[in-house]
C-alpha cells in the first residue's frame, strides 16, 4: 500500500501543487522563514509577508545583524510574535555556531531556539531532502483519515501512533515533496469540513473512505478549559503623549505594548485583603 500510495500522492502533487514563492528556491533560510510564517498562518497571508521580508533579510547574517525590532516591524500583522523572536535568536545561533548555514541534520535543527519537530522536521526534509517526518493539524488529519487513526486531537497515543505513520511514510524518494503533499492534500481536498474525496487522488487506498468513517475522523478536539482573566488597566496622559508598558518575553501577548496592567482582582492588585 505505501508504494502505490506514495506514487499517486506525488503524481498528483507534481500536476496540481500550488505555485508558492518558497516552492522556486532551493536556499534553506528562505524555506525555513516560509515554514515559520506557515505556522497558525494561511498562505495567502504569508506571500506578501515573505517577499517582504526576504528583499530586507536575504540571509542568516542579515538577519542577525539585525534590531529586533525591525524584524518585529517587518512581522507586524502577522501575529503570533515570538515565532519572530525566535527566527531572530535562531538566525544568530547559527551566525555564530555555524558559520551562517543551517545545520543540515534534524538533531542540530532542534538545538536552535524555536525549533519544534514540525519545523526541524520541514527544513530537513524539504531544504535538505533527508526522510524526517512531520506532523502538523492538516497532516495529522490525513493520516487519520487515511489510515484510520483514532483518538481525538491533542491526545497522547494519537500523537504518537501519527509521528510513527510519518515516519514510516517518508522514507523514500523525494521526501520533502512527500511531506508537502500530504500537507498540500490537507489543505486543499481533505478539508476539516466537506473534503472532496471524489477527487481524491488516493480515495482507493483510504481506510475512511472505504470504510464510510470520514465524517468521524478525526473526533472534535476536546474544548480547553477557559480560563478567566482579571486584568486592570492604568490611564496616564501627559498633554497628547500617554504612557505604554512593554510587557514581559515570556507569557500571554509577550513582549507587546499596552497600557499598563496588572492581573488579578482589584483588591489584590491593590495590595489589599
Ligand atoms: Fe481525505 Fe477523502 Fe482523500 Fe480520504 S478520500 S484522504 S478522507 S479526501
Amino acid at each position: 500500500m505505501k508504494q502505490t500510495l506514495r506514487a499517486d500522492l506525488l503524481r498528483w502533487f507534481d500536476r496540481t501543487k500550488r505555485d508558492l514563492p518558497w516552492r522556486r528556491t532551493k536556499d534553506p533560510y528562505g524555506i525555513w522563514v516560509s515554514e515559520v510564517m506557515l505556522q497558525q498562518t494561511q498562505v495567502d497571508r504569508v506571500v506578501n509577508y515573505w517577499q517582504r521580508f526576504l528583499a530586507r533579510f536575504p540571509d542568516v547574517r542579515s538577519l542577525a545583524s539585525a534590531e529586533v525590532k525591525e524584524v518585529l516591524g517587518l512581522w507586524s500583522g502577522l501575529g503570533y510574535y515570538s515565532r519572530a523572536r525566535n527566527l531572530h535568536r535562531a538566525a544568530q545561533a547559527i551566525a555564530t555556531t555555524h558559520a551562517g548555514e543551517l545545520p543540515d541534520s534534524v538533531d542540530a535543527l532542534l538545538e536552535l531556539p524555536g525549533f519544534g519537530r514540525y519545523t526541524a522536521g520541514a527544513v530537513a526534509s524539504i531544504a535538505f531532502g533527508l526522510e524526517a517526518p512531520l506532523v502538523d493539524g492538516n497532516v495529522a488529519r490525513v493520516l487519520s483519515r487515511l489510515l484510520e487513526i483514532e483518538g481525538a486531537p491533542g491526545e497522547r497515543e494519537r500523537e504518537k501512533t501519527l509521528w510513527a505513520a510519518a515516519t514510516a511514510l517518508v522514507s523514500g524518494e523525494r521526501p520533502g515533496d512527500w511531506n508537502q503533499s500530504l500537507m498540500e492534500l490537507g489543505a486543499t481536498v481533505c478539508t476539516p469540513q466537506n473534503p472532496t474525496c471524489l477527487l481524491c487522488p488516493v480515495r482507493a487506498e483510504c481506510g475512511a473512505f472505504i470504510q464510510g468513517r470520514v465524517g468521524e475522523l478525526p473526533p472534535p478536539k476536546k474544548a480547553a478549559k477557559r480560563k478567566r482573566l482579571e486584568l486592570h488597566v492604568a490611564f496616564a496622559r501627559k498633554g497628547r503623549e500617554v504612557l505604554l508598558a512593554r510587557r514581559e518575553e515570556k507569557g500571554l501577548f509577550g513582549g507587546l505594548w499596552e497600557l499598563p496592567s496588572t492581573e488579578g482582582a482589584l483588591s489584590s492588585a491593590l495590595g489589599k485583603k
